[in-house]
């Protein structure tokens, strides 16, 4: 679910505490992003104008890992968890089509019920052996002044430590590589979403509907307003960091290099 507003991780309920007078504004894309979101909306709100943006403009290839089924995620008191997780399924394949996501990997743990475990994380591995990714998009799971839903610390957790300790490695979980025909793969960086302080910058101008189009895919978490409405707040949110950037629009993230190929790394605990 989404942090306190309808409108994403990325919105003003995310306190920008200390940002990096070192930002920079990123105006290349990765080859393939995959992004692991905990719940149907989360990604769309995070970083949909980035990926629809990459996508249409340098023919990124988008993944999406949707880590639980969001079966919690409604007020009305007559609404089953398995209607509601088939629902939001439909409304998240709705959604990715929107931003031009290639693939959606539904990995189906419950709502709220995200936990740190060895299958987790393998579960996520295997996804990057798979899509080969040179960035993975997460939550920041290190807000320290402002608290977040427990699936969000939980699945930028994972994602990071899928890309570092995990992925890159034969050592780990090598049954996906002997019997399933997977390689190991290092991941290059990561941009992290609802982040206290980002430090690289996305230019969305021209991506605020399809952001807006995206979020309004998951009719089961919109409150009632148009389409007009709901674009308009977004594009106040994407506005939160114009004056530290002079750039009216963008989506904001904290990255992480995590520098697995090069040859300091490799010296030092080889
Ligand atoms: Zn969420």
């Amino acid at each position: 679910m989404l942090q306190n507003t309808q409108f994403g991780m990325s919105g003003p309920s995310v306190p920008a505490t200390s940002i990096s007078p070192d930002f920079e504004i990123v105006t290349t894309a990765p080859r393939v992003a995959l992004a692991v979101t905990p719940h149907p909306d989360d990604c769309e709100g995070g970083c949909g104008g980035a990926l629809a943006k990459w996508v249409k403009e340098f023919g990124t290839e988008a993944v999406v890992v949707m880590c639980t089924n969001g079966n919690k995620g409604t007020s009305e008191r007559d609404m089953t968890p398995e209607t509601l997780a088939a629902t939001r399924e439909v409304e998240q394949r709705a959604a990715s089509d929107i931003v031009g996501a290639k693939d959606i990997v539904f990995l189906r743990h419950p709502d709220g019920g995200l936990e740190d475990t060895m299958l987790f994380r393998s579960q996520v591995t295997r996804a990057i052996r798979q899509y080969k990714p040179d960035l993975i998009m997460c939550i920041d799971p290190y807000r320290s002044t402002s608290h977040t839903h427990r699936d969000h610390r939980m699945s930028g957790q994972v994602a990071l430590d899928a890309a570092f300790t995990y992925a890159w490695s034969y050592q780990h979980f090598p049954e996906q590589i002997t019997e399933e025909g997977l390689e190991p793969h290092m991941v290059e960086q990561a941009y992290m979403w609802g982040s206290e302080s980002p430090d690289v910058f996305i230019e969305i101008g021209d991506y605020l509907e399809a952001k807006t189009l995206s979020l309004e895919a998951h009719a089961s978490q919109m409150s009632p307003a148009t389409t007009e409405e709901r674009l308009s707040r977004i594009s106040n949110n994407a506005t939160r960091y114009k004056d530290l950037t002079g750039i009216e629009y963008t989506e904001g993230f904290r990255r992480i290099r995590f520098g697995l190929g090069n040859l300091d790394w490799q010296l030092l605990y080889s």
